[in-house]
């Protein structure tokens, strides 16, 4: 299944995208609400035949999505902390894609601060997305490889997980859940893969993990 995020907080359960893969079969997780980062295929098009809950979306993912027949249809902007049932979502534009503008979301529940970006290359304010962050969610496309493209003035891609380890690092995000992976990590040696990873985030002082399907945590 395509990578998603259920928050949940005194009873309400959002679910942070709806890639394709769940078109169908994402209305048994029953999601108060639906949150999407961006309007690529694995992360949205789940949502091609409507959804049962309000959707929460950026004015450009808005634009990408205009012939679905979601009904319910809510507008984050960027910087703004936006209440979704309790749970607070603020959008910060993260470089990705040029026909597809990302965002990762700081969101805030309780006692509770996480950051989730399953897609990007940077964050355009870092700082202020990542300030007293518990846990950093990122993106798995690669571990050591660079993936980003140049297209004109823009850029494309993935940064690997050893960047966003680093930027946990300076930030002082002390834990993060790589998601979102690609066959590099899928398809290696679980063990091997682990071992590497732990020599990238202990010398960065992270403590770091790989998502698998159905992974729970609680905050
Ligand atoms: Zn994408
Ligand atoms: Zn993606």
């Amino acid at each position: 299944m395509h990578t998603s995020l259920l928050v949940s907080h005194l009873g309400t359960r959002v679910m942070i995208d709806c890639g394709l893969d769940w078109l169908g079969k994402f209305k048994r997780v029953s999601p108060s609400a639906i949150v999407l980062t961006h309007g690529h295929p694995d992360h949205a098009w789940g949502l091609r035949n409507g959804a049962p809950c309000p959707v929460y979306a950026s004015q450009q993912t808005w634009q990408s999505l205009q012939h679905y027949p979601i009904e319910d249809r809510r507008l984050i902007k960027d910087r703004t902390p936006t209440k979704v049932y309790g749970i607070t979502f603020e959008a910060f534009p993260v470089e990705h894609s040029i026909l597809s503008p990302a965002v990762g979301y700081r969101v805030r529940a309780g006692g509770a601060r996480i950051f989730y970006a399953p897609d990007l290359i940077f964050i355009h304010e870092r700082k202020a997305a990542l300030d007293g962050v518990q846990l950093y969610i990122g993106d798995g496309a690669t571990v050591m490889r660079s993936f980003v493209r140049r297209r004109g003035k823009a850029l494309i891609g993935h940064s690997p997980v050893r960047t966003q380890l680093t930027w946990c690092q300076k930030e002082g995000v002390p834990r993060a859940i790589i998601t979102h992976c690609s066959s590099e990590i899928v398809n290696s040696d679980e063990r091997e893969i682990a071992a590497k990873l732990r020599v990238i985030a202990a010398e960065r002082r992270v403590d770091v993990r790989i998502a698998y399907d159905g992974m729970k945590l609680n905050l």
